[in-house]
């Protein structure tokens, strides 16, 4: 039913207000137990609701543009072990591969053919993907086209981080993936939440655009978890902020837990845009994988970016983070008029433009 009234307990005031969820859904911002009563919405009226402010909010702050960001995956070696990842380095049963520079460079001018104007780079945490070759890379995109570049390689010295800014390279995206310590203690056996937020803190003081974001559907994982989650990400005032579901792969320990239900993903990607506003916000592979429109249920939810593959054949299908991954048998110079097509059958236009942060102002670094 719509208008069904919300009771909020406000403890601190010790009163009960009473509030519609239409009055809920205006307001300018919203506490820990309001994000966990839009998360829970069940009925469809209510949640149809919920996806339309969304979407206004989304039109405020960008209109109907929707901005590509181009990926090349140029490594799937991994020195770490994440639980539901395929490219986890227990994984014996998948050819590994790294691209040189010129392969890098070459996918790039694909981009750039394709009119996408930003870049994305991702990696596992590859320590052979050297400090040098990373740079060479920037700096030789960089010098081909008139783009934005988003690193996405893992944890890496803060060293390499401030290397890579001077070399050009202008955002950076570490997904924190929970803000639940034990659930990330039990995912990450050697790795800390607390290092990684240090890592995105870093990135964000020398310059960078940071993004970060949960996963949806992790073993576990409650809706106060992702209400944990969107709270991280304000607090970290992202400039990009990624909700995406989990998809199992065979070949990992997650091989068994049920994929992320569809609908769950869309209800945090919408209650997000109503929280963080103006961050740019993906419609994931991930969900398009689970739905063939969910990059379009995506658009139409609050979501602002689409990040289609550049990879090129034969790497393309050997990025397998999970199973059944769209569009790896494509050329990824076809993705383009694939894309536009759905982008406007949501009322989206692609944007010509590089999609930096509505946040960003002149990067700085430090000595
Ligand atoms: S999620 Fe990233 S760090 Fe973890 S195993 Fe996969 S590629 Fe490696």
């Amino acid at each position: 039913m719509v208008n069904e009234t919300f009771t909020i307990n406000k403890k601190m005031e010790s009163e009960i207000v009473m509030i519609s969820l239409q009055q809920l859904l205006e307001q300018d911002n919203f506490t820990k137990d309001e994000l966990i009563y839009l998360l829970s919405l069940e009925n469809k009226n209510d949640i149809d609701l919920l996806f339309e402010k969304a979407l206004k909010v989304k039109e405020k702050y960008f209109g109907t543009d929707i901005h590509l960001r181009g990926i090349i995956e140029i490594s799937n070696h991994c020195e770490e072990n994440c639980l539901y990842c395929g490219l986890r380095r227990a994984n014996k049963n998948i050819t590994r591969y790294r691209m040189s520079v010129d392969e890098v460079v070459n996918a790039a001018l694909h981009i750039k053919e394709a009119g996408v104007k930003t870049v994305v780079l991702q990696s596992g945490e590859d320590s052979d993907l050297t400090q040098q070759m990373v740079t060479e890379m920037i700096q030789k995109i960089k010098a081909v086209h008139d783009c934005a570049i988003t690193l996405s390689l893992g944890e890496r010295s803060y060293a390499d981080y401030k290397t890579w800014f001077a070399a050009g390279a202008d955002r950076y995206l570490l997904k924190h993936e929970t803000n639940n310590e034990n659930l990330y203690k039990f995912i990450h056996s050697n790795q800390s939440l607390k290092n990684r937020l240090e890592h995105l803190l870093y990135m964000k003081a020398i310059g960078y655009q940071i993004g970060s974001g949960n996963i949806i559907g992790l073993p576990t994982q409650t809706l106060e978890d992702i209400a944990e989650d969107l709270v991280l990400c304000k607090q970290l005032d992202l400039d990009m902020a990624s909700f995406s579901p989990f998809v199992s792969s065979e070949k990992t320990p997650f091989a068994n837990i049920a994929n992320a239900s569809v609908d769950s993903t869309l209800k945090v990607m919408a209650v997000a845009r109503l929280y963080l506003k103006n961050v740019h916000i993906p419609a994931t592979t991930a969900l398009a994988t689970l739905d063939e429109r969910g990059r379009e249920k995506g658009i139409l939810a609050g979501a602002n970016v689409i990040m289609p593959s550049f990879t090129p054949h034969p790497y393309r299908t050997d990025y397998l983070i999970y199973d059944d991954k769209i569009c790896i048998g494509e050329d990824p110079r076809q993705c383009i008029s694939c894309l536009s097509i759905r982008i406007s059958s949501v009322g989206g236009t692609i944007s010509n433009s590089k999609g930096d942060s509505l946040k960003f102002t002149l990067p700085t670094i430090l000595d």
